[in-house]
C-alpha cells in the first residue's frame, strides 16, 4: 500500500512538473530526496523556468521575493564590496537551493547569486515555501542540511582565496564547475572568471595559459573545454578534495 502510494505522488509530482515544461526530470538533490507528498506540494506551488546566463536571482541586502530550486546550469554567491570588487563565495547547481535565509524566517538576502553558466529551476514565492515548511519536515531538514553544506564552501573558499595560487583556483573552480554542469566544455568569458576569483584578469590569463599549457584545458573565445580531468585534479589545490570529502562524511552520517 505504502509503495503505491509512492508510486502515485511521483507520478503526480511527475505530472506536475511535466505541465511546468519540465517533462518530468527532476534532478534537484533536495526535491529528490523529499517523499513524495512534500515535492508534490513544493511542485504544486512552483514554476520551472529557464535561467539565462547572468540572471540575478539573489541581491544583497535586498528582500528575497522568490527562492529557487536550481536543476541545472551554475550559478556563483558572490560577496560585493562597497567599491564594487566582488568575489565568488559559493558555488551551487542540482544540489542546492537560492534563498536560504527563508528558512530560519530572515527575508533579505546576505549575498548575490548570479547565474553563471546557463541553468533552469524551480521557482517559489517566498511566501509559498515558507507555508510549505511549516507542513513537510523532510524539506526543512534537506534546506538545513544545504545550508551546512553551502556555510563549508565559504569557509574553505575564504581560505582557497587567500592561501592558493590562482592556477590552483581556477582548476578547483572547473572542476567544481563541471561537477555540476556534467559536460566538459561550458563558456565563461575571463572577466567573469576574475570576478569570481577575486582576482585581475591579467591574473587569470596566466592561470588559464599554466593549464592550458599542461594539456588540461583548452581555452579560447570565451569557451573552456577540460581536456583531462584527472589532470585538472592533481592541478586544483586541497580545497577541491576537503570540501567533496567533508559533504560526503555528512552524507553517510545522514543515512
Ligand atoms: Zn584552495
Amino acid at each position: 500500500m505504502a509503495d503505491k502510494v509512492q508510486r502515485i505522488g511521483v507520478k503526480l509530482a511527475a505530472a506536475l512538473a511535466d505541465a511546468d515544461g519540465d517533462r518530468g526530470t527532476i534532478q534537484n538533490a533536495i526535491l529528490l530526496s523529499l517523499p513524495p507528498k512534500e515535492r508534490a506540494r513544493v511542485l504544486s506551488k512552483s514554476e520551472f523556468i529557464p535561467l539565462p546566463a547572468r540572471t540575478r536571482l539573489a541581491e544583497m541586502a535586498e528582500p528575497i521575493e522568490f527562492c529557487y530550486f536550481l536543476n541545472s546550469g551554475v550559478v556563483s554567491i558572490i560577496h560585493v564590496m562597497t567599491d564594487g570588487k566582488s568575489v565568488e563565495v559559493g558555488l551551487t547547481g542540482k544540489e542546492g537551493f537560492i534563498g536560504l535565509p527563508l528558512i530560519v524566517g530572515y527575508s533579505t538576502s546576505p549575498t548575490r547569486a548570479i547565474v553563471q553558466i546557463e541553468a533552469s529551476g524551480y521557482k517559489l514565492r517566498a511566501q509559498d515555501l515558507k507555508n510549505a515548511l511549516r507542513t513537510c519536515p523532510k524539506l526543512d531538514e534537506g534546506l538545513h542540511r544545504y545550508s551546512q553544506e553551502l556555510a563549508l564552501q565559504a569557509i574553505q573558499i575564504a581560505a582557497c582565496n587567500r592561501l592558493h595560487e590562482v592556477d590552483e583556483r581556477l582548476a578547483r573552480w572547473l572542476l567544481m564547475s563541471q561537477d555540476r554542469v556534467g559536460k566538459s566544455t561550458f563558456q565563461l568569458t575571463q572577466e567573469f572568471i576574475s570576478h569570481m576569483l577575486g582576482t585581475r584578469r591579467a591574473s587569470v590569463t596566466v592561470a588559464a595559459g599554466i593549464l592550458q599549457k599542461a594539456g588540461l584545458i583548452t581555452y579560447s573565445r570565451g569557451q573552456v573545454t577540460i581536456e583531462n580531468r584527472a589532470g585538472l585534479e592533481s592541478a586544483a589545490c586541497e580545497c577541491y578534495e576537503e570540501i567533496n570529502d567533508q559533504i560526503a562524511r555528512w552524507h553517510r552520517d545522514s543515512r
